[in-house]
Formats: C-alpha cells, sequence, structure tokens
C-alpha cells in the first residue's frame, strides 16, 4: 500500500514567542498532529512527565504505545537507552554547537536526527496523522532533520522583543496550580541580546539548509488567524486546511483546542476547549520609558527587519 510522505512542520525562534499556542491550532486540525518539543520527549519519559491530556508520559495514548513500540518504555533496559537519548539531544542543541560554523553534521546531530525521524513517523501512525508538528525551536534542528532526510518544512516564528522581554519575566503556573514553571529571569539587555542572536542563527540555517520555510509574526497570527494561517500554508505547500479559528466575534476570534498530547513545552499546552486570541501587549505598559528606548536602539536593525516601530509613547 501506498503511504504518502510524513512531512514535518518545525516551529523556530526564541522562547515566549508562541509556538505552543501555534503548535495547539495546527495541532486541531485532523491531519495534523503536533508532538511539541520533540528534543525534550526522552527527558519527560525519563522522569515520566505529564502530557497535555493529562495522563503520565506511559499511560498517554499516544506517548504510551509510541513509548513501547520505539523501546523507550516497558522493556528491560529502556531507561539506559532513554537516558542517553536525552543526552545527546541536550549536547547537540547547546549553544556551542549551534555557533560552530562547520556545515558537517556531527555523529551525536545524525543519532539526534534519525531517532528524531523514528519519534516523528510513530507518532504519525499512532494518531493518523500526515503531517506532525513540533515546536522545538532550536535553530540547528533544521539542518539536524534535513541531514536524517526527514521532510522537514520550517516556520520561523517571530515576537516583538518588548513582548517576549516582558514575558520572560513571569513564571507560568501548572494547571495543578502547585508548581510554577521559572521564567529565564533574564535581564532586559540579555534578553535583548538572545532574541537577536536566535532569530539570526535561525536565519543562518535557513539560508544554509535547502528547506521550506516561512516567517510568521505572533503578532499576525493574533490579529487575523486565519489570514496568517493560509499565508503560511500557502508558502509551505501544506494541504489546504479547515483551521480551528471561530470568527463569530471579529475582534476576538476563538480558537478550539481539541485533545492534544504535548508532552514538553511550557504550560500553556494544557489549554483545552475554547480559547480566545487576545495579543498579549502588556510590554506597552510594563517597560519604563529609559530601558525601552535602549532595547529600540540597540535592536533597531532586527526590529526594522521584522517591521516593529517603535513605540510612539514618549521616552
Ligand atoms: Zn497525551
Amino acid at each position: 500500500m501506498h503511504r504518502p510522505t510524513l512531512q514535518v512542520v518545525l516551529v523556530l525562534g526564541g522562547l515566549r514567542s508562541g509556538s505552543t499556542l501555534l503548535g495547539g491550532i495546527l495541532g486541531a486540525v485532523p491531519a495534523m498532529v503536533t508532538v511539541g518539543e520533540a528534543r525534550n520527549v526522552w527527558r519527560a519519559y525519563a522522569r515520566n512527565e505529564r502530557c497535555s491530556c493529562g495522563a503520565s508520559a506511559d499511560h498517554c495514548p499516544l506517548w504510551g504505545p509510541v513509548g513501547v513500540e520505539l523501546g523507550y518504555l516497558g522493556r528491560d533496559g529502556a531507561a539506559p537507552r532513554v537516558e542517553r537519548l536525552r543526552a545527546t539531544a541536550e549536547a547537540t542543541l547547546r549553544l556551542p554547537r549551534l555557533l560552530r560554523t562547520g556545515r558537517q553534521l556531527s555523529a551525536d546531530e545524525m543519532t539526534l536526527g534519525s531517532e528524531l525521524a523514528r519519534l516523528y513517523a510513530a507518532a504519525a501512525a499512532h494518531s493518523g496523522a500526515r503531517t506532525v508538528v513540533d515546536t522545538g525551536k532550536t535553530p540547528n534542528l533544521a539542518r539536524v532533520l534535513a541531514g536524517a532526510g526527514v521532510a522537514v518544512k520550517v516556520i520561523h516564528l517571530v515576537r516583538d522583543p518588548r513582548g517576549v522581554a516582558v514575558s520572560e519575566r513571569r513564571a507560568k503556573r501548572t494547571p495543578d496550580g502547585d508548581s510554577l514553571v521559572a521564567p529565564p529571569q533574564r535581564t532586559l539587555p540579555r534578553s535583548a541580546v538572545h532574541w537577536a542572536a536566535t532569530n539570526s542563527l535561525v536565519e543562518r540555517e535557513l539560508r544554509t539548509v535547502a528547506v521550506p520555510s516561512v516567517r510568521l509574526r505572533y503578532e499576525d497570527l493574533m490579529a487575523d488567524p486565519v489570514g496568517a494561517l493560509d499565508r503560511v500554508a500557502g508558502a509551505l505547500g501544506l494541504e489546504p486546511a479547515l483551521w480551528p479559528i471561530e470568527l463569530a466575534d471579529e475582534s476576538e476570534p476563538t480558537v478550539s483546542f481539541t485533545q492534544a498530547h504535548q508532552l514538553c513545552g511550557n504550560p500553556d499546552r494544557f489549554k483545552q476547549g475554547n480559547v480566545a486570541l487576545r495579543p498579549d501587549e502588556r510590554w506597552q505598559s510594563a517597560l519604563a520609558a529609559a530601558p525601552r528606548f535602549g532595547m529600540e536602539l540597540g535592536l533597531r536593525p532586527w526590529m526594522l527587519r521584522y517591521g516593529y516601530a517603535a513605540s510612539r509613547r514618549p521616552y
């Protein structure tokens, strides 16, 4: 029987850019499954972390069978194998590796690529999806996946650096309310440098890896989700889809999340049901004038490139 080639949509970009939300929207399309941050799946198996469906990894209707099939669960010797893969993924995706200019994939990167390919195939087979969405974000993942022969298409997700800086100060609470996911707690200058470096690295990777890609701004996704997603699908050659967006109130579109299985990612992945899409513009009041001015000055070339104007509020 002919099986259509599995395609993978990879979301790249910085932390707190809206990738969990984007992954949730795409994962609610029947032909797609969102696996969250696949690079962290082995850590989640090692600790038996909770999936966004509420079940632990070994009891989740998706990750349980995937774990058994791939030998991450339920057999003698699974734990050391999972631990090896976790260590490989973490070493491969650290900053020094990202900055290395050589284009040859290391042995670790090849191991990571082929394991991710197996993981995507198993997740697709057990969910019935033809497209897997990975919100992994780390810039060199595109090269790692292309090197493993994965049909990867990239969404470079960009968010206003002022919004990212304010979001990075806030902790996110898990749905049971008893644990907080700590924010990076970066100072404003560090947040700005990190934002510029991450987006520059993503662009550098996309220049050197021949994979289809499209840039999407978080703000455009929030303002006109259907238009933004249609544009992304057209640019990447994805199947036309009926996006899970309700436009009953034009000023506030609503996304209806189906039960998803994002094993790794920030706690927003636990959102279920209908959620209004409201742009998070807290930075407009939360950033004091002087540091805002410094940030806008320092990031001016990048902000112009991505279409972010300096604030009209006086300094
Ligand atoms: Zn699950």
